[in-house]
């Protein structure tokens, strides 16, 4: 059985047969982060929507640290090759592969660019949402994302569904419950929330937005969900 942990913000840990995925690794200087980076468990996959420094977080040094293996757009993907990462696999928009810990597919996603790291300036790129297929089970983590007509190709794939709400940056409570409808999950988990004044929300308004179209499971840093 998959299981889903949250470590704040958007970073999530997905693990299934002995194999554990990191997707956006914001650990040092999140508030929410309820590990700090020296004690996240051996990993196998690092996910990277993009380079803001709210995603990018600690990829690099937990990358070099368990060789594990950075998916992230093409050109994110350099810039993590450049900082040392050992095990690289670019993929772009659309592109899937499979790797050793499950199948990963790169999908739209609607937001900045920027690589907001040192020496990332020539590294710009394009965000993204992922599909993760592990267990036989897919987990869609939207990225920081606006809605998007994007979203309704997706749905009848998705088993949960990683979402934000923290409105600003990202949709916000109404426009994600709309997303929900588009994607048609059974569980949709709010994420990019409660992290910094900027990303204030309520959880529950998302809830009840929803309503009966998903089960919506609101998790607290740390907790984790088995599907
Ligand atoms: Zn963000």
């Amino acid at each position: 059985m998959p299981r889903l942990t949250w470590h704040g913000h958007s970073c999530f840990v997905l693990e299934h047969g002995g194999k554990r995925v990191i997707i956006d690794p914001f650990l040092s200087g999140n508030p929410k982060a309820d590990v700090a980076a020296d004690e996240v468990a051996p990993l196998d996959g690092i996910l990277l929507t993009h380079g803001h420094g709210d995603h990018l977080g600690d990829a690099v040094p937990l990358a070099k640290r368990f060789q594990a293996t950075v998916v992230a757009p093409y050109e994110l993907a350099l810039y993590c090759q450049e900082q040392g990462a050992p095990v690289v696999r670019p993929l772009h928009i659309g592109g899937a592969r499979d790797f050793h810990f499950g199948r990963v597919q790169m999908v739209v996603a609607i937001h900045g660019g920027m690589v907001e790291a040192p020496g990332g300036e020539r590294f710009t790129t394009g965000p993204c949402g992922y599909l993760v297929t592990m267990g036989g089970k897919t987990v869609y983590h939207a990225g920081d994302t606006a809605l998007t007509m994007d979203m309704q190709l997706l749905a009848g794939r998705v088993d949960v569904m990683l979402i934000p709400i923290g409105d600003t940056f990202t949709m916000g409570t109404s426009d994600a419950a709309r997303a929900v409808a588009f994607v048609k999950p059974g569980v949709a988990i709010p994420m990019h929330w409660g992290t910094f004044p900027d990303v204030e929300a309520d959880p529950q308004a998302f809830q009840q937005a929803v309503g009966k179209q998903a089960q919506v499971v609101v998790l607290q840093p740390g907790q984790s969900y088995d599907f």
